[in-house]
Order: C-alpha cells, then sequence, then structure tokens
C-alpha cells in the first residue's frame, strides 16, 4: 500500500490510492455502481487522525477517538449496498445512527437525496461537523441526540443504517421507515453473536434477514 504523507497536499496524490481501493471492493463483490462512486469520491484519509492517514485507504477499522471506531471501507461499502438493494437512482432520505467521525454520512451523502445523522457523544458529533465542513454537503444533516429514537423530524426514511450494535433493532427506527425502505443495523442475533441484519418494510409488514457476523461498538442509549 502506497504511503501517503500524513498532513497536506493529499488531494491528488490520493485519488489513485482511492481508485485502488475501489478496484479492491470491486473485486470483493461490491456492484453498485453509485456505491463504488461514492465510496472513490470521498476522502478517507480527511476523517482519521493524520497518525492514521496512512492507512486510511487500506480494509481496516481504524480509531476515531473516543473509545469508537471507523468501520473498514468493505463493511461501509456492503451496507450501503444492502441498503440500496433494488434501488437505481439516489435513495431518498436517510438516517444514520452513530455519525462518529462523519466518514460514513459523506459516502451517504452521494448515494441519498438528504442524509440525517445522529451521535451520542458531543466530542465527536462536533469533531465530524469539523470533518465536514470542507466538503460542503448541503445535504447532510449533523443532529447531536440518541439514535435509539430514530430522528422523527426526517421521517419517514428510504433507509436507515446503523453504526451501532445493539441487542435488538428499536421499534422507533421501524416505524420510521417508509413503506419500500430498509434498515441495515449489526444487531445481536439468537446465537448471541452481532451479525448484519436487513430489515424490508413491505405493505404486508417487516421482512427480516439476518446476513454475516460483524463487530461494531454498542449501541448505547443516552447522550454524553
Ligand atoms: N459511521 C461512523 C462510525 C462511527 S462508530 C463513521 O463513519 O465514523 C459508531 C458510533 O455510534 C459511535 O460514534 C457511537 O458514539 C455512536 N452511537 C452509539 N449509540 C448511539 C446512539 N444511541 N445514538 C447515536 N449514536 C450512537
Amino acid at each position: 500500500m502506497q504511503n501517503i504523507p500524513a498532513s497536506t497536499g493529499l488531494g491528488l496524490d490520493s485519488s489513485a490510492v482511492r481508485a485502488r481501493m475501489v478496484s479492491q471492493l470491486a473485486a470483493q463483490g461490491i456492484q453498485d455502481p453509485l456505491v463504488l462512486q461514492a465510496m472513490g469520491r470521498v476522502e478517507r484519509h480527511r476523517f482519521v487522525e493524520s497518525a492514521l492517514a496512512n492507512q486510511a485507504y487500506e480494509d481496516t477499522s481504524l480509531p476515531i477517538g473516543l473509545g469508537q471506531t471507523i468501520s473498514k471501507p468493505n463493511v461501509v461499502a456492503r451496507m450501503i449496498e444492502l441498503l440500496r438493494q433494488g434501488a437505481s437512482g439516489r435513495l431518498g432520505r436517510v438516517l444514520e445512527i452513530g455519525t462518529g467521525c462523519g466518514y460514513q454520512a459523506a459516502v451517504l451523502s452521494h448515494v441519498a437525496t438528504e442524509v440525517y445523522s445522529i451521535e451520542r457523544l458531543r466530542g465527536l458529533h462536533e469533531k465530524a461537523k469539523g470533518h465536514l465542513l470542507p466538503f460542503r454537503l448541503p445535504n447532510v444533516h449533523l443532529i447531536f441526540g440518541d439514535g435509539m429514537q430514530g430522528f422523527p423530524k426526517g421521517a419517514p426514511y428510504a433507509g436507515i443504517i446503523s453504526a451501532a450494535g445493539g441487542d435488538d433493532v428499536p421499534a422507533s427506527w421501524m416505524a420510521q421507515l417508509a413503506e419500500g425502505g430498509r434498515l441495515v443495523a449489526p444487531t445481536v442475533t439468537a446465537s448471541g453473536q452481532q451479525a448484519l441484519v436487513v430489515i424490508h418494510k413491505t405493505s404486508q409488514g417487516f421482512e427480516r434477514q439476518i446476513l454475516e457476523a460483524v463487530h461494531f461498538v454498542p449501541l448505547k442509549s443516552g447522550i454524553a
């Protein structure tokens, strides 16, 4: 993996490294062209501490402060692809639980019309604001609050994606999903392990799929 200088002047140089990351994502099975395009556009190194910038395009999760982590690119792309299953153009309004450093919100901004992203830790909410400012993404709305309640003001959502894993999918998220919408959330399943759960809201009710095992930070209630 090419070494990326930690601080300045990364803009042009990093595009080649990102293109390589995108080919790797495609080789790993990510097919949605909008997702691949978005992953190629967002400068992931701008969302991590400069000491970690040279690892930003490796397929690895990275610490983002306050004990939280940014998921590896493959997991981000996979979850957004699942969220968009069956969609051809942009998705409508999307809710992200767990803004963290803001990286996934930036990726989502290229595949959805509006992104509402909520974070329970004030320190990370502020950090994400700073990270996103230079990108000027008018369709990203950052909210400081407890995402366990969802965010009713933006509902109903075409997609809800959680970056933190709970014991169950909160009822508020199911209620705030539009008919035809999809929810993707790491959740503890009957086996006691965390797995990706996809819920599709149809006119008949909810269809639930349990997919591969994952390791996300815990979904917690309240703000801090
Ligand atoms: N999508 C993020 C990943 C952040 S890690 C990124 O791209 O960086 C998951 C985040 O979920 C953590 O920042 C954690 O504080 C947050 N979180 C956990 N429970 C939450 C809740 N109830 N409401 C909002 N955010 C929550």
